[in-house]
């Protein structure tokens, strides 16, 4: 049996649950991924950074996690308030490619932004394209069952039947007669009985170029039976864990519950998880608002509202300094301000590792050695409450000035004990790099910088044992009229800085 005491939302019940898997010692994760039909933005890191840190956790307490994330590469309908269209169909004609084109293209995309976010990659990453046998075997199960219905060769999704014996809404919290006032009239809607119906299959018009043959004729699936499918197909037909952004509780959610338990006779999910939206002007990013920012403009600094361009590592903690079910508002200040303290936290984290204690057994300053110890403990019980990863970010910016006051001697090397200074590294490299998969700053950017100012420093020590004060001062003195600081330390080594 694990023991660990991992609680945290289920959006399904509104409440702080336990968490218990249902084969012991083994997690099936799933978490819609991105629609490939163009590049990613800043609002969808959100849920990929939130699960990634959601997976690592559950690893850190021993869990073999299977991760689950699909690419929508086909099929993917805007049901609520606008019009039904595929958007990976539609986008390959705006561009003029093949949609397989189109597809590899902004995948690719997708897999080098979350290589740059340090995001672990799913042990699966199924397409819609290639589960289309899947797809059809589940609608055609659920027309055997009488809660789908064919019309011209779509079939629809019978929502009215399905809420007269299970709860329709409960999972975004809609009551059906809400849902039909706020739903316009859509593409398909003479063909649906009601409404709220919501497509399974689509015929595919004679200009459509994504297609595949079905017993109802030529289509291609709707957006939510991927999900459905794939994620029965891999993780079983109940599983552990569905994440998501909040934006898919209604209509992708609620959809694929009433798909799945009709299919295989009972809900599929046991923990829904969702992510808040990240804002901007306190309104949701999302292309259909138009106010999104890419993550190759947040990386490179190319967009007007953008004062410089964010390292991939700043983007992560900025996101992860705020709890997961807490909205976000996006402001430069605030990824300043997050580059500023990643960096401060990167730096007392190398620095701790690298520090040797004098090796006393008892603390020197009993106090703050309990202090200490109380303050790593909490970063466990924080990850436990819900995944809060703002609170362990924020002890650990307690622990930084002890480590520093250590180093620059205004903490005595002996006050904390030999024990509790072995936590303390084992504190920061567990939470700082694994749990919350931060990574040094400057590497992405800087590396070839690195390497040459390590070579400058290199012959500057060597000109100092030569007694070459001359090339010494030269090589510090004009590094400093292009903005790199060196500084001599105590024992030997040289570090920099850059204004
Ligand atoms: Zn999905």
């Amino acid at each position: 049996m694990m023991t660990h005491d991992l609680h945290f939302y289920n959006s399904y019940t509104r409440q702080k649950e336990k968490f218990e898997s249902i084969t012991p010692g083994h997690v099936g994760l799933y978490v819609c991924g991105p629609t490939v039909s163009g590049e990613s933005h800043l609002g969808h890191a959100r849920p990929y950074i939130t699960f990634d840190v959601v997976q690592r956790y559950l690893r850190h307490l021993g869990y073999k996690v299977r991760y689950v994330r699909n690419i929508t590469d086909a099929g993917h309908f805007e049901e609520e308030g606008r019009d039904a269209i595929d958007k990976v169909n539609e986008k390959a004609k705006l561009e003029k490619m093949e949609p397989m084109e189109m597809v590899h293209k902004y995948t690719n995309l997708f897999h080098h932004g979350m290589r740059l976010f340090n995001n672990d990659d799913p042990a699966i990453e199924p397409t819609a394209t290639g589960h289309i046998i899947e797809q059809i075997s589940m609608i055609e199960t659920i027309i055997e069952r009488g809660y789908a219905y064919e019309v011209n060769g779509s079939v629809y999704f019978d929502v009215n039947k399905y809420a007269e014996g299970y709860p329709y809404g409960k999972l975004s919290g809609r009551i059906l007669e809400d849902q039909l006032e706020t739903t316009r009239e859509l593409d398909g809607q003479d063909e649906k009985r009601n409404k709220a119906d919501f497509a399974l299959w689509k015929k595919a018009p004679p200009e459509h170029l994504m297609r595949w043959k079905s017993p109802w004729g030529e289509g291609f699936p709707g957006w939510h039976i991927e999900c459905s499918a794939m994620s029965s197909k891999y993780l079983g037909e109940v599983f552990d864990i569905h994440g998501g952004g909040m934006d898919l509780q209604f209509p992708h959610h609620e959809s694929e519950i009433a798909q799945s338990t009709i299919a295989h006779g009972h809900a599929p999910v046991r923990y829904w998880m969702h992510n808040n939206m990240i804002t901007i002007n306190g309104k949701k990013m999302g292309k259909s608002y138009n106010n999104f920012i890419t993550l190759s403009q947040l990386f490179s600094g190319d967009h007007p509202v953008l004062e410089q361009a964010y390292h991939p590592m700043v983007v992560r903690f900025y996101i992860l300094q705020t709890h997961y079910r807490s909205t976000l508002d996006f402001s430069n200040e605030a990824l300043q301000a997050s580059e500023k303290a990643a960096r401060r936290l990167w730096e007392a984290h190398e620095l701790v590792q690298k520090m040797v204690h004098p090796g006393n057994d008892t603390a020197g300053d009993p106090k703050l050695d309990e202090q200490v110890n109380t303050w790593m403990r909490e970063c466990t019980e924080f990850m436990n409450d819900d995944f809060n990863t703002a609170k362990v970010i924020a002890n650990l910016f307690e622990l930084t000035p002890v480590i520093n006051g250590i180093k620059g001697g205004q903490v005595k090397a002996g006050a904390l004990s030999a024990a509790t200074f072995a936590l303390l590294k084992v504190t920061f490299k567990v939470f700082l790099e694994d749990i919350l998969g931060m990574q040094a700053l400057q590497v992405a950017q800087n590396n070839k910088m690195d390497q040459v100012l390590s070579l400058l420093i290199e012959i500057r020590a060597d000109a100092k044992k030569r007694k070459d004060f001359a090339t010494s001062d030269q090589i510090r003195n004009k590094l400093a009229e292009n903005g790199v600081l060196l500084k001599d330390e105590k024992d030997g080594t040289v570090s920099y800085s850059i204004e």
